[in-house]
């Protein structure tokens, strides 16, 4: 018999649950966009959100989703015929390696395959063997959503400071902003992208790019940047319009209102430390259940997985089959296996992700974790007793 009747749960990973509070601040009629208090509470966002980011540059918000992220980012430093050189890593660098093919650029790419972080002394071969200086950025992908692992940003930096290559590194903090520890400036990222409707936990809508001095001194050199999406209005506007190229996203402005306030008043160190507790009760629970049963986690080190977004395998079709029992039977919603196709398996029906970025707690966690071992048993998958137990043990003692 359903059980699913009552409040569901998406944990997808994207969009994520909105707070109450967000969805409170976004019910209300439309302000004026000339002047009063949406004017004054635009300005005081773009701090907050440098904060977030870790940096003390420029700031530029778009109204999109993470596509259009990469895009602007690209349009202001990268010229058609211009080299980006793409550590893939998941379906998301390739992702981004696309959008930079349709500009025109000219993509190399070192795949690392599906279950593997970059390998930072590979990048930097590729650089060192570039001496003619022809890539201009390195597009890095933080946490990639498809594959759950997460790259060492930092080690990528320094990777290519060792090959002395005058490359702009550009990271995807789609997925990891809010969630992950990320520094930009500490780290020395050059230019970020990220998204409102992961760790940011509001609707889809919304884009943001940061970027330093160096990012807008090779913007500056660029023989021309589409007007809307030039960074360098809305990071430094002169009017009110400008930030956003003509109308503002009104009513998201005020869920990231919310948002950052939620962030900030619990602490961003905070924030990323819940992460990290609640991943280390699904790795805790999975690892158990693993020791007598298919499912496992996509990424073995735990050095290398994501705090935002957890990828299982469990073979086809089983991924399928349970995420479809715990949408039907418990209305629970997991994460479908993206970008994890194989020949064998062409719609990745083997895969199926967590999404627990965002506004999540532990008994949201633990809600996913029993959901999912009802499945497995409904659906007779064996698996490893104390999956339970090893999560709660995680959760009660941290
Ligand atoms: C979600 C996501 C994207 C794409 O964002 P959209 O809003 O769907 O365009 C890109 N990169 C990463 C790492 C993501 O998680």
């Amino acid at each position: 018999m359903p059980l699913a009747n009552g409040r569901s749960y998406l944990a997808i990973p994207g969009p994520s649950v909105m707070p109450e509070d967000v969805l409170r601040a976004m019910h209300r009629g439309a302000p004026n966009i000339y002047e009063g208090e949406l004017v004054d509470m635009t300005y005081g966002l773009v701090p907050d959100l440098k904060r977030v980011a870790g940096t003390q540059h420029h700031a530029a918000i778009y109204i999109g989703n993470g596509h259009a992220a990469w895009e602007a980012a690209l349009a202001n430093v990268v010229t058609p015929g211009e080299t980006v050189l793409v550590p893939a890593t998941g379906r998301f660098g390739f992702g981004w390696a696309e959008m930079a093919e349709g500009i025109g650029a000219d993509v190399q790419v070192i795949d690392f395959g599906r279950q593997h972080a970059m390998d930072p002394a590979k990048v930097a071969e590729a650089l060192v063997a570039d001496k003619a200086h022809k890539i201009k950025a390195v597009l890095g992908v933080h946490v990639d959503t498809s594959t759950s692992v997460r790259n060492d940003i930092a080690a990528l930096r320094a990777a290519m400071d060792a090959a002395d290559h005058p490359a702009l590194l550009m990271v995807d903090c789609i997925a990891s902003l809010g969630c992950d520890r990320f520094e930009m400036d500490r780290w020395g990222v050059d230019v970020m992208v990220t998204a409102s409707q992961k760790g940011l936990m509001l609707p889809p809508g919304l884009g943001f790019v940061f970027f330093n001095g160096k990012a807008a001194d090779v913007r500056a050199d660029m023989p021309r940047v589409s007007r809307y999406w030039d960074w360098t209005p809305r990071a430094n506007p002169e009017f009110y319009y400008q930030l956003f190229c003509g109308t503002a996203p009104t009513h998201h402005l005020y869920g990231l209102r919310a948002a950052l306030d939620m962030i900030f008043e619990e602490g961003l160190e905070n924030v990323w430390a819940r992460h990290a507790t609640l991943a280390r009760a699904i790795w805790a629970a999975v690892d158990a259940w693993g020791q007598g049963g298919p499912i496992a986690l996509n990424i073995k080190d735990p050095a290398l997985r994501s705090h935002a977004v957890t990828s299982l395998h469990i073979g086809a079709p089983l991924g399928t089959n349970l995420r479809r029992w715990t949408q039907h039977e418990a209305g629970l919603t997991l994460g479908i296996g993206l970008g994890m196709g194989t020949d064998e398996d062409p719609q990745g029906d083997g895969y199926f992700r967590f999404g627990h970025m965002g506004h999540v707690n532990a008994q949201m966690v633990l809600a996913i974790l029993s959901t999912v071992q009802a499945g497995m048993t409904a659906l007779d998958i064996p698996f490893g007793p104390g999956g339970l137990d090893a999560a709660t043990r995680v959760i009660a003692l941290g």
